[in-house]
């Protein structure tokens, strides 16, 4: 009995020493807490910014509201870089071949899965530049331009797509680029369900239009 109530007397107190360590623990790490909130700086007002880029890519300063010439923009008070927020230009290749035109069906969104037309961001070229190097890297093809056919401004993505047509590339191969998963030529009518863009689609059936006028 004895031996017994000596168990339960060691289990008990192994009990209180666990509960106090813990509580010991609780006490130091509350004590360090309240300790770093004290030191910390205080959090300074955040500046009016309107949507876009966070910080100065001169300077790293966090971007503020700035009026130029009556309109407000993003802009750094420490070098005086403004975000001019200009359009990105997109080049895009309406390309013949045979009685239709060549599309790629897109491998990544937005809009994946769905048949587009060639086409991407121009970098340090320009536009004709972009829509040949975008039609040989996503189609395979060697296709120069035949003419400018137009352009859209795209208010939601700030984008502003400049249409081609390609001379036809009828008799060489295809070939997708990697950001598509096939490359295919379809003759018209097409299929409003499986296009990737509106756009795309407005202007192709405007040059289709045109053609047979
Ligand atoms: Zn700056």
């Amino acid at each position: 009995m004895n031996g017994l109530t000596a168990f339960i007397g060691i289990l008990v107190l192994a009990a209180l020493c666990k509960a106090f360590s813990l509580s010991v623990g609780v006490f130091i790490r509350k004590r360090l807490e309240d300790r770093a909130r004290r030191d910390a700086p205080p959090t300074p007002p955040k500046p009016t910014r309107r949507p876009g880029f966070y910080h100065c890519p001169n300077c790293k300063c966090i971007l503020e509201e700035v009026t130029i010439e009556d309109k407000v923009r993003n802009g750094c008070k420490g070098c005086g870089w403004v975000h001019w927020d200009n359009p990105l230009p997109v080049a895009v290749a309406v390309i013949p071949y045979g009685k239709g035109l060549v599309f790629v069906r897109r491998k990544v969104e937005p809009r994946a899965g769905f048949l587009a037309l060639p086409g991407g961001f121009v970098e340090k070229e320009g536009l004709e530049a972009g829509a040949v190097r975008e039609a040989l890297e996503e189609t395979g093809l060697e296709v120069a331009v035949d003419r400018y056919l137009k352009s859209v401004y795209l208010e939601r993505v700030n984008q502003i797509l400049v249409f081609f047509l390609m001379k036809p590339a009828t008799g060489q191969k295809l070939k997708a680029g990697s950001d598509a998963t096939e490359c295919v030529f379809l003759n018209p009518p097409y299929d409003h369900e499986k296009m990737a863009f509106p756009t795309h689609e407005a202007v192709i059936n405007e040059y289709l239009a045109q053609r047979q006028g």
